[in-house]
């Protein structure tokens, strides 16, 4: 078996990030067959081109899809009823790739061209509004290696914007929590010279 770095594999997985290989994602994944603990047939998406690109990358052989991963499907693409849709961004919330818009309340939609058809945005729906109505989709290899690309850049750029966004939250909790601090200190301050002044006045009596 030939050493290869997990940023060398990831670069032959889907990105689609589904989780149907067993881990959190394409990436681990890549790490863990990089450290010989995953075998080269579970990630479903990527189906036997992707098989044949880890055999031969890795230095082993080929394995038939093992299908406790789930079954190899044709390209399909998450299509939302919008006359069902509630609009509780839940399905927002569960794609990776920010392939949904719509907003609170709202009538949510599927960017087709952004959708990797990871299927994660179906179990949150609850109300069974969201089918994955196959597509012609991207069959050849070259179409394969675009769509991995372009969802491995919404995929990094999703997980930057949720960090920028929990940074902001931690900011502004510590601003509050620094405000509540002042007004609790300078409180503490005032009711010390009020008690002062208090004095004062008691021996001027
Ligand atoms: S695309 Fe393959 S490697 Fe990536 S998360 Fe899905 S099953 Fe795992
Ligand atoms: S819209 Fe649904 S199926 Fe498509 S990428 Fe997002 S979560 Fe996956
Ligand atoms: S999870 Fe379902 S109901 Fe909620 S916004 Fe998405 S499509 Fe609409």
């Amino acid at each position: 078996m030939t050493i290869v770095s997990a940023e060398t594999i990831d670069a032959l997985l889907p990105q689609t990030q589904c989780r149907q290989c067993g881990y959190g994602g394409c990436r681990p994944y890549a790490e863990a067959l990089a450290m010989h603990r995953a075998a080269i047939n579970q990630c479903p998406p990527g189906g036997e081109d992707t098989i044949r690109d880890l055999a031969a990358l890795l230095g082993v052989p080929y394995e038939p899809p093992d299908p406790v991963f789930g079954a190899i499907k044709p390209p399909a693409v998450a299509l939302i009823d919008e006359q069902r849709c509630i609009g509780c961004t839940l399905c927002i919330q569960a794609c990776p790739v920010d392939a949904i818009v719509g907003a609170t309340k709202m009538m949510h939609t599927v960017i087709a061209a952004e959708c990797t058809g990871c299927e994660l945005c179906i179990p949150p729906c609850p109300v069974d509004c969201i089918s994955m109505p196959v597509t012609v989709g991207n069959t050849t290899r070259v179409q394969k290696k675009n769509a991995a690309a372009l969802a491995k850049r919404r995929f990094e750029s999703r997980n930057r914007r949720l960090q920028r966004e929990k940074d902001e939250r931690a900011a502004r909790l510590a601003a509050a929590k620094d405000t509540a601090a002042e007004i609790k200190k300078r409180a503490t301050v005032e009711k010390a010279i009020a008690r002062a002044r208090e004095r004062l006045r008691q021996r001027g009596r």
